[in-house]
C-alpha cells in the first residue's frame, strides 16, 4: 500500500527558560541531523501540496512531508537555511490573525510569547520554494464552537492568506487537532483540498485528504526512532 508520511514540527531552536510545552521544540543541531537522515535515507523532504500529489501517483515512498505548525518566524530564521541546504520544501500552516505578531492563543498558558512570521517573512519562506496553509484566524478548538464561528474561521483563514500570498491557499491544518464531521464538510464547502489533524500515524491513498494522520516529532524524538518513522510504516505498525 502506498503511503505518506506527514512529520509534525512546531518549533526550531532552543526554548526559552521558563517556558514549558518545551517538548515542542527541535534544536537547529537535531533538525540538521534530521534533514540529514532523509537525505542519506534518499528520502526528500517536501510540501504537503507535493506529498499529496505524489501519493496519488503512488510515488510517495521516497518522500516525507514536513510540516510546521503555527507560523513561527523560527521556522523561517532557523529551518528555512537547513532545508534549502537539503534541496528540501515545507508546509507551514498559519495563523492568519496573527501574522507577525506571537503565540497568542497559549501565550499565556506555557508561559512563552513566540513570534510569529510577518506578511515578510511569510513572502521569503514562499520565495525559497516553500508552501504556507490556513491554521484558522484565531486558533481555536473547532469543534467546540458553532459553526458560524468555525466557518468564519476556516474561510477568513483563507482569504486573508490568499491576500498575503496573491496565490491559492487550500491546505488547512486543525488547531490542537479538534475537529468533527462538521468541520470536514465547512472544509470542503470552502473548497480546501487537504487537511492535517493529530491523529497518528502515516497517511494512505484511502486516507481522507481532509483527515490526514501525521507523526509529531518533538525534542525527544530519537534519532534512529526518526529514520524508522521516515523508512518504514513503522508509526503504522505501533501507532506511535
Ligand atoms: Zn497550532
Amino acid at each position: 500500500m502506498s503511503l505518506l508520511r506527514i512529520f509534525t514540527y512546531h518549533n526550531i531552536g532552543t526554548p526559552p527558560p521558563g517556558a514549558s510545552a518545551k517538548q515542542l521544540y527541535v534544536s537547529i543541531e537535531n533538525f540538521d541531523r534530521q534533514c540529514w537522515l532523509l537525505r542519506r535515507l534518499g528520502i526528500r523532504g517536501v510540501g504537503i501540496g507535493e506529498g499529496m500529489a505524489a501519493l496519488g501517483r503512488r510515488l510517495s515512498g521516497k518522500l516525507v512531508v514536513l510540516s510546521f505548525d503555527d507560523g513561527y518566524l523560527d521556522n523561517l530564521v532557523h529551518a528555512a537555511p537547513i532545508l534549502r541546504q537539503y534541496g528540501f520544501r515545507a508546509t507551514c500552516y498559519v495563523v492568519s490573525g496573527s501574522i507577525g505578531s506571537h503565540n497568542d492563543w497559549d501565550a499565556q498558558a506555557i508561559g512563552v510569547a513566540k513570534p510569529v512570521m510577518d506578511e515578510r517573512a511569510i513572502g521569503q519562506w514562499l520565495e525559497l520554494g516553500n508552501e504556507i496553509g490556513s491554521h484558522t484566524v484565531s486558533h481555536p478548538r473547532l469543534d467546540q464552537i458553532d459553526t458560524d464561528l468555525a466557518r468564519f474561521e476556516i474561510t477568513e483563514s483563507r482569504r486573508q492568506l490568499e491576500r498575503v500570498t496573491g496565490a491559492p491557499v487550500t491546505h488547512f491544518c486543525y488547531p490542537f487537532g479538534g475537529y468533527d464531521e462538521r468541520c470536514v464538510a465547512l472544509l470542503r464547502e470552502a473548497g480546501y483540498a487537504t487537511a492535517v489533524t493529530t491523529r497518528r500515524g502515516p497517511a494512505s491513498a484511502a486516507s481522507d485528504p481532509l483527515q490526514l494522520p501525521r507523526i509529531s516529532i518533538n525534542r525527544k524524538r530519537g534519532l534512529l526512532k526518526y529514520g524508522l518513522h521516515a523508512a518504514t510504516a513503522y508509526a503504522w505498525l505501533r501507532r506511535a
